[in-house]
């Protein structure tokens, strides 16, 4: 299933957050949406799960239209905003069965185990959320963005505040995931793009100065360091 974004647009009153944007994920690629701070990738990823209504354009995901059929893209379609909301004062247990209920799953005892072994979560599995570090609450928000097994997956900024070693888990999470969902992810650490993407979008003042493959981007840009391509695009 797909992700098809045709000429996105969001306006905050006279500021242009994102201006007439087109890119197209597909599955068994994982994409990197990439920019510098402010440049409009948290935006779009808001347009994309359909939590922000955009001033124009379209987003289709496996064919349904974000904005009209919302349900039918909730059922297949995973989301880590960039400041996850978690219910501090929830179990962890507690808090996967009640993201997973919402999606009426059944055998949600075994999925939840399942989900908390997949992201890791095991030994921290009976805290409360309010008592987990920074990283494994970023893999509880993980957990629940895939506790309904989605075709399509969209991850804001989902290793921000890891620490080396979480960082390396948690990608290894994000490139088993891409081997046959549609990931879009949006991060501005170079590095990591570098090692988990197939695909580049970079976003520069909310117009898209990039979007192709890495291995492609690499040859037209004539360098091998996606570092340097994106400074170059992004100043
Ligand atoms: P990024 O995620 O790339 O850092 P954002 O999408 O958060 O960028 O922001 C893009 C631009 O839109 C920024 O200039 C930001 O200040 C502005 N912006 C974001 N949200 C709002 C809002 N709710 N009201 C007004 N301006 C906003």
């Amino acid at each position: 299933m797909s992700i098809e974004v045709e000429s996105l647009s969001k306006h905050y009153g006279s500021q242009i957050a994102v201006n007439a944007i087109s890119f197209k994920a597909v599955p068994g690629r994982i994409m990197g949406f990439l920019g510098p701070n402010g440049a409009g990738k948290s935006t779009t990823m808001k347009m994309l799960t359909g939590y922000l209504q955009p001033s124009s354009g379209k987003v289709h995901v496996g064919g349904f239209n974000v904005l009209t059929q919302g349900m039918e893209v909730k059922r297949i379609m995973g989301y880590l905003p960039e400041n996850t909301p978690l219910y501090t004062d929830m179990y962890v247990k507690e808090f996967l069965s009640f993201a997973g209920q919402t999606y009426q799953l059944s055998n949600l005892n075994r999925i939840v185990a399942e989900v908390i072994e997949r992201v890791g979560l095991g030994p921290e599995q009976h805290k409360k959320i309010g008592q987990l570090s920074k990283g494994y609450r970023q893999r509880v928000g993980l957990a629940q963005a895939i506790v309904h097994d989605p075709r399509v997956l969209i991850l804001d900024e989902p290793t921000s505040g890891l620490d080396p070693n979480q960082l390396a888990d948690i990608r290894k999470l994000i490139k088993e995931l891409g081997k046959d969902k549609t990931v879009v992810f949006s991060t501005h650490i170079m590095q990591e793009a570098e090692a988990v993407c197939d695909d580049v979008v970079i976003i520069n003042k909310g117009n898209i100065v990039a979007n192709s493959s890495l291995a492609d981007l690499k040859k037209d840009q004539d360098s091998t360091l996606l570092e340097d391509i994106f400074r170059k695009l992004t100043t």
